[in-house]
């Protein structure tokens, strides 16, 4: 199949999968069953028609507001999706579809996206990391090294490399946690370490980690200034934006750092 083929599938499908994650923004606050609930406006409550909720394009045919009472809707909602969509065509223009094992590994990262994607919006709005997500992103991590495991002939190796992963920041977070009383850092924010290490394996889970901090660092105060917002510091967005560069341009990373420092 032609490349373009493939991706262009792949945009429409993550596009419709970014729908489904603005269904999950709204209801796991919420505490709302995320499938059998129907959509509706959030302003009349008129139950949407599918018409109404053809991702993005419904945006746009509707101009943004509601088919009944004219409200407006949320840009969030096609930005998620239309966001969710790109990233799905990195993945797999990183990552490759030409084997089965690369297939297994493009759709595992793809759901990883999704995942810290929903995640992170509920944290930026809620201050509080889902253990949901967490928990989903461990099974993920699971499938993803049982899955390289296979495909290396069993290599223990690999595993290692996950497992001391699954430690690597967590264990260093969760001494931070104890030693400042959970001040400085939230639970979510350790569960979430814990699970992208044994996604990532050590070295790129500690590279995310060090992204985060420095992403963090730059546009934290920068927000708190212009936005007027409080010290409080949702961590999770900028943890998730670190894992996804780690996942996109880890490896070139880390080769550009030994290269120019060490050899
Ligand atoms: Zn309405």
């Amino acid at each position: 199949m032609e490349d373009y083929i493939v991706y262009g599938i792949v945009l429409i499908f993550g596009i419709m999968i970014g729908s489904f994650l603005n269904v999950c923004i709204y209801r796991i606050p919420e505490e709302l069953n995320i499938v059998t609930e129907r959509s509706h406006c959030m302003n009349c409550n008129t139950k949407l028609k599918w018409y109404d909720m053809i991702p993005v394009f419904s945006y746009i045919f509707l101009l943004g507001k509601c088919r009944s009472c004219k409200s407006r809707i949320s840009i969030q909602y096609p930005i998620i999706e239309a966001l969710n969509g790109i990233m799905y065509v990195l993945v797999f223009y990183f990552y490759g579809w030409d084997s089965l094992y690369s297939i297994l590994i493009s759709t595992f990262y793809c759901l990883t996206v999704s995942a810290l994607i929903v995640l992170s919006v509920i944290d930026f709005r809620t201050n509080i990391i889902p253990v949901g997500i967490n928990v989903f992103l461990l099974v993920v991590g699971i499938a993803t090294v049982l899955t390289k495991y296979f495909e290396s002939g069993r290599s223990t190796d690999i595993v290692l490399d996950h497992a001391i992963g699954f430690f690597a920041i967590s264990l260093f977070l969760l001494l931070i946690y104890y030693s400042t009383k959970g001040r400085a850092i939230g639970g979510g924010d350790i569960k979430l370490m814990a699970s992208a290490g044994l996604l990532l394996g050590w070295e790129l889970v500690v590279l995310s980690f060090m992204i985060g901090c420095v992403l963090a660092t730059i546009i934290h105060p920068i927000r708190m200034r212009v936005r007027n917002i409080g010290r409080a510091l949702a961590f999770g967005p900028y943890l998730s934006m670190g894992i996804v560069l780690a996942l996109f341009f880890g490896r070139q990373l880390i080769k550009w750092y030994i290269n120019t420092f060490f050899v």
